[in-house]
């Protein structure tokens, strides 16, 4: 089969991806966004349970900068985005009223937004690349059945994932590039969502946040008005556990994870259905110093995502909206 041609090639459909292949196409260019996933998203993940929906990756966002406060804005305008909460019980059963920072959420389940982000563009999933390499000036990038031609690559995914595809295609960055992107790490997570029938205790708006716990999240993705029929509910356990538990069987994991709900059970409510979600890569622990990274001494291939712009939605946007820009001026500089 002959490779598919484009300008630039995206690899990931999270938001940076997205946000980074949306603004190219503003700016005129020809770009092709490919995922590994079956649907757009990456860490924006929804998840059907039953008849209901759990956000299993990504549960809220929110704004720092002013940028990102207009786009939102802008979702909010447009029907996508709601205010959910401006804070959650620390564990107490009462309902928190403590008044702190605005969190969004995405009607219909995170993943909507990226859905809504990826309509106009040029995106196709279930595409695992195995291999980008450099030859006679240009990218070439292989999955185990498709292959594309591009005169620049924009790489969003986890940084040791990108660094494996290069890595097999044999593409040498800068020493001080490489040593850069080798540093960053991230923490795992492992997400379990349980299905109920019956009440659960858990407080207005719908989720405990408890920092410094085995357990630091808890959500009733009822209350947060995602699953309307259902009563389903997501946790995610510490960097800690999630690592002691990685390879356990999941009959282990949902056994200790249900048992923190325990306190929030009342007599009559039973467990219905159980599922796991295992993020290897969940949240970056060392950072790159900036929102984007053009490889030095190969300025048509750029590094994106939550690793350059800031561990959270806001810094994957941000992310994206960098390497756009750096990639637009690299190509411009080429022509
Ligand atoms: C459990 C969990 C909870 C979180 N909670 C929050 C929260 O409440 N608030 C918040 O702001 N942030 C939260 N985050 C972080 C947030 O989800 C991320 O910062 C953001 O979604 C990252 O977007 P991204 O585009 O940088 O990366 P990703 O969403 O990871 O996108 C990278 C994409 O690359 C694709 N990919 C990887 N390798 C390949 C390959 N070889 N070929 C093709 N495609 C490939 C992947 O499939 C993926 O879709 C959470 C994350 C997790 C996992």
């Amino acid at each position: 089969m002959d490779p598919k041609k484009v300008e630039v090639l995206v690899v990931g459909a999270g938001v940076s991806g997205l946000v980074a292949a949306c603004s190219l196409r503003e700016a005129g260019h020809n770009v092709l966004v490919v995922d590994k996933g079956r649907s757009v998203g990456g860490r924006m993940a929804t998840r059907r349970v039953g008849a209901g929906l759990a956000d299993h990756g990504a549960q809220y966002f929110t704004a720092r900068t002013a940028a990102f406060e207009q786009q939102i804005d802008r979702w909010i305008e447009e029907g996508l985005v709601y205010l959910w909460a401006m804070g959650f019980s620390t564990g107490s059963l009462t309902p928190n009223d403590t008044v702190g920072h605005p969190r969004y959420a995405v009607r219909g389940g995170m993943n909507q937004l990226t859905k809504h982000m990826a309509l106009g563009l040029d995106v196709e999933v279930d595409v695992r690349l195995d291999r980008i390499e450099l030859a006679d000036g240009r990218w070439h990038a292989s999955s185990e059945t498709q292959q594309y031609v591009a005169d620049a690559v924009i790489l969003t995914p986890p940084v040791p994932q990108s660094l494996a595809l290069l890595d097999t295609g044999q593409v040498r960055l800068a020493p001080a590039d490489r040593a850069a992107l080798d540093k960053i790490s991230y923490s795992p997570c492992i997400a379990a969502m349980f299905r109920f029938e019956g009440e659960l205790t858990i407080p207005a708006p719908g989720a405990i946040q408890r920092p410094a716990n085995t357990i630091p999240w808890i959500a009733d993705n009822q209350q947060k008005g995602i699953s309307p029929n259902e009563k389903v509910v997501t946790l995610h356990a510490d960097p800690d556990y999630s690592r002691r538990y990685w390879d356990a069987p999941e009959v282990e994991i949902l056994e200790t994870m249900s048992g923190y709900l325990q306190p929030y059970m009342p007599p009559g409510t039973r467990l219905q259905e159980s599922q796991i979600k295992r993020w290897r890569y969940s949240f970056p622990e060392t950072l790159y110093e900036e929102s984007a990274l053009l490889a030095a001494s190969l300025p048509t291939l750029a590094f994106g995502g939550d690793a350059f712009g800031g561990p959270r939605v806001e810094g994957a946007y941000l992310s994206g909206l960098a390497v756009a820009k750096s990639v637009t001026r690299s190509l411009q500089n080429r022509a």
